[in-house]
């Protein structure tokens, strides 16, 4: 051992240390789920910290999302006594963030720009399509957008897209145009970040040179899921051959190409082929041993990855034993679903394990709702990562407008959404009026003010007066009561107070103080701010200062030294802030989340939900191998989330895009290992039977005649009493469509079966027959024709 490395690389194991311990070369680590690769990386860092063989300013670490770069400061500060913050350790977004604030004027941006999450640029890409007076029909907008997020991920410009077709020759008009529209508003998109720094690094010589040679070791976690753009900015940060003089760069990748599960946004799991040829790696090393989950866990997630023909080939084993069976049950419904899941999370709480250590993950987004409503009925308290998220609440976005005007009034996206609101009578046509005039000057609509004449001029006038006042008054005021002034002056409280579900807006815009708030104390900013310490190697970029966390806080401006506001720094904050301000900060809740946002977390105890074909795998996937594949490497993400209990679920039926649907068990279940699984429902039996049929009376949708759900408790464990329905009840549901309970019908395709079960009424009724041979099925009566038999 190093000196005073003992402690930090003693919990490793043979290959987790040789690649801890690299020399600075170009390595690739290639290992699968929980084998250790996030610890090997963090572990890394510190390593490379602790031994003076880099400074915290030469290091550049890429994450995926905001959560694992949180995370992976966390544990770097519990390795290390320094101070993680200010270290270039982040999103690529994030970093992307950073590098620009520094080097604005070189970017060609204003100092002030703004980020554009996804709503925004949707609203950005409208406003141009109407003002090249295109149909939206023909030019869907949300086409549009991923056109250009997807000519920016491939570096494409519009001078670079080949012009096909017509049609394409005209979505390549409205990425100009929209480009045009941005850099006159002063705002960017997430893409745009990434593009704008990489032809910056490209284009710039002496500021490649500079980052080049400062940044001495480059890590990037879950390799396999970068993107072109991405590993081209890998390449001009840390190009395979280091300028002359510079001395070799590490550049240390980890990744697993069975959790490829970006295709769809442009990934390309390709990326790891290419850096082990473009760099030269000489060794690939393979971390085979997982210290996450239990072997029934691991047995499944193995078994079901065996599927994928197109793999590199490894293997997980563990030595932790087999652990618990993985639990896996069929429910009548996504109610009841939810219900028993609800109930369940609630048992294992009142064992003893943290609700925060308890996932609920899901294929789709759409998929929390229901859960997320039982959660809510039931007064528990849960997160959602990745779904509406705070920062994208209509309220907050509209006080959030405010605040960007009132740092560059010329953000038109912001000025038309506030501008009206609250209404202030400036009507449509004045709207019209004042981007036409902005349009023939070219202006901002801030400054294109001036062209309106009447009533309607007077108004917008005034509104800029008010956003000018604005920003004179709050001046040198602390975050909390700029927040504090515009809420009042923009008239937003007193507008919500008028409204009838006003209360909750009202709330949410105070939990907006108290984001601004906790985000300067854990962000340094506010009256005990420290100075920043310049990077000697680099006028203006900061070494490991203590101000600023992650990379959401930028660099000062690399020629003047300044940095951004706390105001400015907040509101890019919020820009790229995934989702972490949904429930109270600290309070320990439930976490819901796609598959997706999962990667890269563990947890004790994981539920999958909603198991059904058509849902995962989805149906967009179904159609091509590569398609099924990939939802095969996302099932596998999901399984190797747990550590020690998993939770498997499916249901008949599911209310899902307004309408009832009716599914089949997801192939992946057939998949696992039998001897892995314990049924909680019988297995083929379908539905109906003992467990499932408990289950029915939680089954109920307020359709009218849905009973009230019918739960109680024996001994702390869940149970559901079944109460049958009032007998006044029982009696409406068989006179509306001439069908009782008991009865035996015939239907064309599964032929003849017993009713088990009548619900809902009108269109919304539905029955459920037991059909032998077929099993159990869920059918809709506006649909399914079931002729009486007896
Ligand atoms: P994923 O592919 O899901 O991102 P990963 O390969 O990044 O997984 P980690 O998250 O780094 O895996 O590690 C999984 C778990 O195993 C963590 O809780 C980690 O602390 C633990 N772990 C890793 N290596 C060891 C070890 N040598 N001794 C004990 N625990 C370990
Ligand atoms: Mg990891």
């Amino acid at each position: 051992d190093l000196p005073g490395t003992g402690t930090l690389l003693r919990n490793l194991n043979p290959e987790q240390y040789a690649a801890v311990t690299l020399g600075p070369e170009p390595s690739l680590i290639l290992a699968g789920a929980g084998s250790g690769k996030t610890r090997v990386l963090t572990t890394r860092i510190a390593w490379l910290l602790s031994t003076g063989q880099v400074s915290p300013g030469g290091l550049l670490a890429v994450t995926f999302t905001n959560k694992a770069a949180k995370e992976m400061l966390t544990r770097l500060s519990a390795m290390l006594p320094i101070a993680v913050r200010g270290m270039w350790i982040g999103t690529f977004h994030g970093l992307c963030n950073r590098f620009l604030r520094a080097h604005w004027k070189l970017a060609g941006l204003p100092q002030s720009f703004q980020i554009l999450d996804s709503g925004d640029q949707l609203s950005a890409v409208k406003r141009v399509i109407k003002a090249m007076g295109l149909d939206e029909q023909r030019f869907v907008p949300k086409q549009v957008t991923w056109f250009i997020a997807g000519s920016k991920e491939d570096g494409q410009r519009p001078k670079d897209v080949e012009a096909r077709d017509p049609q394409t020759r005209k979505m390549i008009e409205i990425y100009e145009a929209y480009e045009a529209q941005c850099q006159r508003e002063g705002v960017v998109d997430f893409a745009e970040l990434m593009l704008r720094t990489y032809e910056l690094m490209r284009d710039n010589a002496s500021l490649r040179e500079h980052y080049q040679r400062r940044f001495r070791h480059v890590l990037v976690d879950e390799f396999q899921d970068t993107n072109r753009l991405q590993y081209r900015w890998l390449k001009v940060f840390a190009p395979p051959q280091a300028p002359d003089g510079a001395g070799p760069q590490g550049v240390f990748a980890v990744g697993d190409d069975d959790q490829s599960i970006y295709a769809f946004r442009g990934a390309q799991v390709g990326n790891m082929a290419d850096f082990e040829r473009e760099y030269h790696v000489r060794q690939v090393i393979k971390l085979e041993r997982n210290y996450r989950s239990f072997g029934n866990i691991l047995d499944s997630a193995n078994a079901l990855i065996a599927h994928n023909a197109h793999r590199l080939g490894k293997n997980l084993r563990t030595e932790a034993g087999p652990g618990e069976l993985v639990r896996i049950g069929e429910h009548p419904s996504d109610y009841a679903e939810a219900q028993w899941l609800l109930d369940e999370a609630q048992a294992l709480h009142r064992s003893g394990v943290a609700r925060s250590e308890i996932a609920l993950l899901y294929r789709s987004n759409a998929q929390s709702r229901v859960l997320e409503s039982a959660l809510f009925n039931a007064g528990i308290p849960y997160r959602v990562y990745g779904g509406l998220r705070f920062f994208e609440r209509a309220e907050v976005k509209h006080a959030l407008a405010y605040l960007r005007l009132i740092e560059n009034p010329h953000d038109d996206t912001s000025y038309l959404r506030v501008v009206n609101f609250p209404a202030r009578g400036i009507g449509a046509r004045t709207i019209e009026l004042l981007q036409d005039a902005a349009k023939v000057g070219t202006q901002s609509l801030y400054q294109s003010v001036g062209a309106v004449a009447g009533k309607g001029g007077n108004n917008l006038a005034a509104f800029n007066a008010l956003i000018d006042g604005l920003r004179e008054r709050t001046r040198g005021l602390t975050l909390r009561e700029i927040i504090g002034q515009v809420l009042a002056a923009s008239g937003l409280v007193d507008f919500y107070r008028t409204e009838k579900e006003g209360a909750e807006r009202i709330e949410n815009l105070e939990e907006l103080v108290n984001a601004a708030e906790s985000f300067v104390t854990q962000e340094g900013f506010g009256k005990d701010a420290v100075a920043l310490p310049v990077d000697e190697t680099s006028p203006g970029a900061i070494a490991g200062s203590p101000v600023g966390a992650a990379a959401d806080i930028p660099a000062p401006d690399a020629e003047t030294g300044e940095i951004q506001s706390p105001l400015a720094a907040f509101l890019t904050h919020a820009a790229l802030e995934a989702g972490d301000n949904q429930a109270q900060a600290g309070q320990d809740a439930l976490q819901l989340m796609t598959v997706h946002s999962a990667k890269g977390l563990e947890f004790d105890c994981v539920f999958i939900t909603g198991l059904e074909e058509g849902l995962f795998p989805h149906e967009n996937s179904l159609s091509d191998g590569d398609g099924l594949e990939e939802e095969r490497r996302l099932m596998y993400v999901a399984i190797t989330r747990a550590r020690q209990r998993l939770y498997l679920s499916f249901s008949q039926t599911r209310m899902l895009h307004g309408q009832t649907r009716y599914n089949v068990k997801s192939r992946f279940i057939q998949e696992l290992p039998e001897g892995a699984l314990k049924w909680l429902t019988p297995k083929h039996q379908g539905f109906g039977s003992g467990y499932a049929r408990e289950y029915q009376s939680a089954w109920s949708r307020g359709s009218g005649l849905g009973s009230v759900v019918g739960m109680g408790r024996v001994e702390g464990r869940p149970t559901y009493a079944a109460p049958p329905p009032p007998p006044m009840l029982q009696k409406a549901r068989e006179a509306e469509h001439g069908l009782r309970i008991g009865q035996t019908v015939f239907h064309n395709k599964f032929g003849e079966g017993v009713i088990v079960t009548l619900e809902g009424s009108g269109s919304d009724a539905r029955a459920q027959v037991n059909f032998g041979r077929h099993g159990a099925k869920w059918l809709a009566l506006g649909i399914a024709k079931l002729t009486p038999v007896d």
